[in-house]
């Protein structure tokens, strides 16, 4: 790779940017990792090998994009800021074959690239804070499932990601990405790594996929009413939060009240403290009755 940029250098940043006439912008989350160690350290928990497909969210000028591109992968990055992705085209990895660049809106683009080409081995990405979770949630209920993703996120998203049931930051979010991924931190990463400097710590965290997804194909769609339901208002008990949910539109209250009962999970408990298990329970009793 011709392209050699001191990405550890905010001088030379920052002349890059000035000589393109750009400036970073706070609406896209823009904040450089700085570290070659902690953006290797990112790298390798990706364990990439030749040809592999990756996908990386939100490149920026390329700091983690260049030590991607020297495992020798197929990386197609996503990028929404049009003066970064003149620099990543035209300047850093123009003349790399295997460097697909697409422009606009990651939320929408991977989604389109997904249906077009499939799901990628790797998906990455240092994500800006205000898009990060929803990136995620946007591949998982598209059931874009790639073998595993890297993410660095806000410590408290990445947190919800890996929350257990009986956890304050157990949410849908949790069970949706647990459902079919082991999800764990790797390492927080000091905000002075950045520039400019949030002011949130973050964290790096792995997503593998499991081997057998936690809920039968069959059951997804009722699984995921049911949690949605269930979590909407997190100080209601699972029995008010069904009937006023989405599944109090679909079966009358009686039913409702039955499918829990059955269930054996009882119906003033809180989501929070519900496992997938319980979760599951709930649905297969709701899914028999629909036949
Ligand atoms: N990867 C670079 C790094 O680690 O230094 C930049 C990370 S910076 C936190 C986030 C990047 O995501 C920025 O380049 C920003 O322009 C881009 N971005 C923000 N919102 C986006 C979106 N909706 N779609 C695609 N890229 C986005």
């Amino acid at each position: 790779m011709s392209w050699n940029f001191p990405y550890e250098s905010i001088t030379s940043i920052m002349d890059l940017l000035d000589r393109k006439e750009l400036a970073m912008s706070k609406k896209f989350g823009q904040n450089f990792l700085l570290s070659k160690d902690v953006r290797k350290r990112i790298v390798n928990t990706m364990e990439l090998s030749k040809d592999m497909k990756v996908w990386e969210i939100g490149p920026g000028i390329g700091s983690i994009t260049s030590l991607i591109l020297e495992e020798d992968v197929n990386l197609t990055a996503f990028e929404i800021d049009y003066g970064f992705c003149k620099i990543l085209a035209n300047e850093a990895f123009g003349d790399e074959a295997k460097f697909t660049l697409v422009e606009g809106d990651a939320l929408k683009t991977t989604i389109s690239t997904f249906k077009e080409i499939g799901t990628p081995d790797v998906v990455c990405g240092n994500l800006p804070y205000n898009v990060g979770s929803v990136c995620i949630a946007k591949l998982l209920e598209n059931k874009c499932h790639p073998k595993k993703m890297v993410y660095t996120l806000q410590k408290e998203v990445a947190q919800r990601l890996c929350a257990d049931s009986g956890s304050k930051l157990y949410s849908a979010f949790s069970v949706l990405a647990q459902i079919d991924y082991n999800v764990s931190i790797v390492m927080d990463i000091n905000s002075q790594a950045f520039y400019p400097v949030p002011n949130v710590v973050s964290s790096v965290i792995v997503m593998n996929k499991r081997r057998t997804p936690l809920v039968e194909d069959e059951l997804r769609d009722t699984f995921i009413m049911v949690v949605r339901d269930l979590f909407s208002k997190r100080r209601k008990t699972i029995k008010n939060n069904l009937i006023s949910g989405r599944c109090g539109k679909l079966y009358e209250k009686e039913v409702l009240l039955e499918a829990i009962e059955n269930s054996g999970v009882p119906s003033q408990a809180r989501a929070e403290k519900l496992t997938i298990n319980d979760f599951k329970k709930i649905s297969k009793e709701l899914f028999s009755l629909k036949k």
